[in-house]
């Protein structure tokens, strides 16, 4: 039996799922044994190495820890079937992004997940969510998923929309990629495109960048702010469809500047669900030919991690929309 169990590494990096109640509040340790011991139990189905990287509440993940996750995940796939990362769930919407970004080529599973209630707890989520991780890996689903609520999320298609209730996230403009059934995982969502070579980690990225989101009257000034700090790009949560003042706050002339500037700008929607369209509106158009990218139907975390991404790699505005307009993991529609 032991030759046809999946080898599958668990890289823990701390979040509520390995918390317990410390003297500032709930803080994470690195092995608490409650997680060991579910893990052993998983240990009679999968061969399972468990590995702790970080020990942070994922407020505190950022795009340093993004590249060691990605790195630690990049060396060990090659002689893992796949990798079932545990994670705080506050933030885990923009690691799983990063991640299906900074990881091309990824025919393997890798899978996030975390819990509401940490693990030690009588009511805790941990133990079902992890179930769910590794039976994802099982199935073999290639990419970068979400485990939570016995729901399998493509990771940079999840959003984090519940604080308090076990069913956290949601995958948002994509169906689940699969939910889990008592006979096991049924697969309901389409597949991203498919691996085009080997498996490739492109783990630079670009910390300056900056995601504003309109309150009707915001001070234009904002936008000299963003120049004066040097950001190198700005995600934009525009209105509705697509839209943004010029009457008395003049917003459009402002990110025209940015634009001139050499920041690249992606435009994209308060609103959660649907695409963004700035072409609809006389309040998007005079955006829309200052060289503006739209996100479409992009979540602001993918939208946000992209770009990161993205300039990462280069400096050539054209090369950052030819990013943008190419679909890598799944997370536009175009
Ligand atoms: N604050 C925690 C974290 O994101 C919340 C959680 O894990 O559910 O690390």
């Amino acid at each position: 039996m032991e030759t046809t169990k999946k080898r599958v590494l668990l890289l823990a990096t701390g979040g509520t799922i390995a918390s317990r109640q410390g003297e500032e509040g709930l803080e994470p340790e690195p092995a608490p044994p409650e997680l060991l011991t579910a893990l052993e139990e998983l240990g009679h189905y999968y061969k399972i190495t468990y590995r702790s990287i970080l020990n942070l509440d994922s407020s505190n993940i950022q795009a340093e820890e993004w590249q060691l996750i990605a790195r630690s995940v990049y060396e060990a796939l090659p002689v893992y079937d796949g990798v079932v990362i545990t994670h705080g769930t506050d933030t885990m919407a923009y690691t799983a992004s990063m991640l299906s970004f900074m990881l091309q080529n990824l025919s393997k599973s890798v899978v996030l997940t975390g819990s509401q209630l940490p693990i030690g707890l009588p009511l805790s989520d941990a133990r079902s969510n992890l179930a769910t991780a590794f039976a994802a890996v099982n199935y073999g689903l290639p990419g970068v998923s979400i485990a939570f609520h016995h729901k399998i999320i493509r990771g940079c298609r999840a959003v984090k929309v519940r604080t308090m209730s076990f069913d956290a996230f949601e995958s948002v403009n994509s169906p689940d990629r699969g939910e889990l059934f008592a006979d096991g995982i049924h697969v309901i969502g389409k597949h991203a495109p498919e691996p085009k070579g080997p498996l490739t980690l492109c783990d630079r990225l670009c910390n300056d960048v900056f995601l504003l989101k309109l309150i009707p009257g915001t001070n234009p000034r904002i936008f000299d702010m963003l120049l004066e700090m040097n950001y190198r790009g700005v995600v934009l949560e525009a209105f509705g469809a697509g839209g943004l003042h010029f009457i008395r706050r003049d917003l459009a002339a402002q990110v025209k500047r940015l634009v001139e500037n050499g920041v690249a700008v992606v435009v994209c929607s308060q609103c959660l669900y649907e695409k963004s369209d700035f072409s609809i509106y006389e309040v998007g158009r005079k955006i829309l030919s200052t060289g503006v990218i739209e996100a479409r139907d992009m979540t602001t975390e993918a939208a946000v991690t992209k770009l990161m991404w993205a300039l990462g790699r280069t400096d050539s505005m054209d090369e950052v929309r030819r990013i943008f307009a190419t679909n890598y993991a799944g997370e536009i529609t175009l």
